[in-house]
């Protein structure tokens, strides 16, 4: 068989969404896994619902998931032009093949084209054998003269030589009419493969890109990973045989096949994506988690926000990767890094305040500290451990004051790795203010 060539066809109406991305996954999944040609192509004939901007947005955020195109816009490509306002040339050539043909009549000023009317069958790769009829001649260039979806995807579905057609379910009605026209023009049918629907998180319905956590940029500015959402969006749809949900990027390319996708529709869920996302960031290496880290609190008006990209940013950052969801947590669970003006609870105050002498295990803590090994975790739970033995208390009776004294909070990473990558001056020193209190 000739090499595979599919397409993603976004129009350029609105931001891109969950389900575009599904669309432009599955597509160029597919160009990965039989070594095909991936070819992104913008349907952008509609002149007044297109924009530059969300243009912009489509090739930001493919290149964002990483779905690089074969030929397209910016990648070029011996089919060109991509755009679909750039060809019009192209589809006034094959209307007069239509014409030419006797499959064109015009009325009130428009373009008909004449059906057949013979019943369209395809052999879809998900849906399986699908029979439609076309009852009634359609519009293939309005009054004004410009050529509708109909035509011109057809056109470049031909002449850019696509050997497959995946996109989603709500095209299916459409395909009786575009067999219709690859036939008039005598071209070979692609395979089609008709994609389950993506409903809304909480009833009925498909999601639409009003709905909440439907635009793919904003995972972006979230912070999110882009492989944790191709690999949350894989799912969307299809399913490996058996079950296994988290795969690395090679591995869902070597099983991904038009015949694991679901005729069913998928339901969008979005704690599911929030936990795929954890568990990506749990495993990150040290250098890509920072890095994600200060873009993200870069972008955030947070004290971390100004802080240099020096050791100390580092250490606090790698000693809240394993404590923290998401990157968004990041920058609360954090600010007492970077301030000395931090937030106390006032619940944890009162509970670790209240009872024994906290103060004065305060002070038995602070001695301590003042002599001993910060490098390591283990070196301070040492010198710790020494002061219980040393004056018969608990454990809890220094770590509970210590922790609030020093971050203001009952909860946060190991105490151990708390004082370490706050340092020596910095504990001290807030020991102290909560011992003047
Ligand atoms: N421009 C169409 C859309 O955005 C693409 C249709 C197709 O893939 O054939 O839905």
């Amino acid at each position: 068989m000739s090499q595979v060539r599919v397409r993603f066809a976004p129009s350029p109406t609105g931001f891109f969404h969950i389900g575009s991305a599904r669309t432009a996954l599955f597509n160029w999944l597919y160009a990965r896994h039989t070594g095909g040609v991936f070819i992104l192509r913008i349907e952008d004939t509609d002149k007044e619902r297109n924009t530059e901007a969300f243009l912009n947005v489509i090739y930001n955020s493919l290149t964002w998931l990483g779905l690089n195109w074969d030929e397209g816009p910016k990648a070029g490509g011996q089919f060109g032009p991509y755009r679909q306002s750039e060809r019009t040339s192209i589809y006034r050539e094959y209307l007069e093949k239509l014409k030419a043909g006797g499959r064109t009549y015009e009325k009130d000023g428009a373009v008909y084209f004449k059906i057949s009317g013979e019943p369209q069958v395809i052999d879809d790769a998900i849906r399986g054998r699908v029979e439609r009829t076309e009852e009634k001649d359609f519009v293939i260039v309005r009054s004004d003269g410009s050529p509708v979806f109909h035509l011109v995807n057809v056109v470049d579905d031909i002449t850019m030589q696509i050997t497959h057609v995946i996109r989603g379910e709500d095209h299916l009605s459409n395909t009786s009419k575009h067999t219709e026209l690859f036939r008039a023009f005598g071209a070979p049918l692609p395979v089609y493969a008709h994609i389950p629907l993506i409903l809304k998180q909480n009833g009925p319905g498909k999601m639409s890109k009003r709905d909440q956590g439907a635009l793919i940029e904003e995972y972006e500015q979230r912070g999110y990973l882009p492989e944790a959402l191709v690999n949350f969006l894989c799912l969307l749809g299809w399913s490996p045989k058996d079950d296994s949900e988290k795969m690395p990027l090679a591995e869902i390319i070597r099983r991904f096949d038009l015949p694991g996708v679901n005729q069913t529709n998928a339901r969008f869920d979005e704690k599911k994506l929030a936990h795929m996302n954890m568990v990506y960031l749990l495993e990150q290496p040290a250098d890509r988690f920072v890095a994600l880290a200060r873009d993200y609190l870069k972008r955030k008006n947070t004290f971390a926000a100004g802080w240099p990209e020096d050791a100390y940013f580092r250490d606090v950052m790698l000693l809240s990767q394993p404590k923290v969801k998401s990157i968004e947590e990041l920058p609360a669970y954090t600010a007492y890094f970077f301030t000395e003006d931090f937030a106390v609870d006032p619940k944890a105050r009162d509970k670790v305040m209240g009872k024994g002498d906290p103060k004065a295990r305060l002070r038995e803590l602070a001695d301590a500290l003042k002599t001993a090994d910060f490098s390591s975790d283990a070196a301070l739970e040492q010198a710790v451990h020494a002061q219980v033995a040393a004056h018969g208390v608990g454990l809890g009776d220094y770590i509970h004051p210590g922790r609030l004294a020093i971050s203001g909070t009952s909860v946060g990473p190991s105490f151990y790795g708390l004082l370490r990558v706050l340092g020596r001056e910095r504990v001290l020193r807030r020991i102290e203010r909560l011992l003047a209190t």
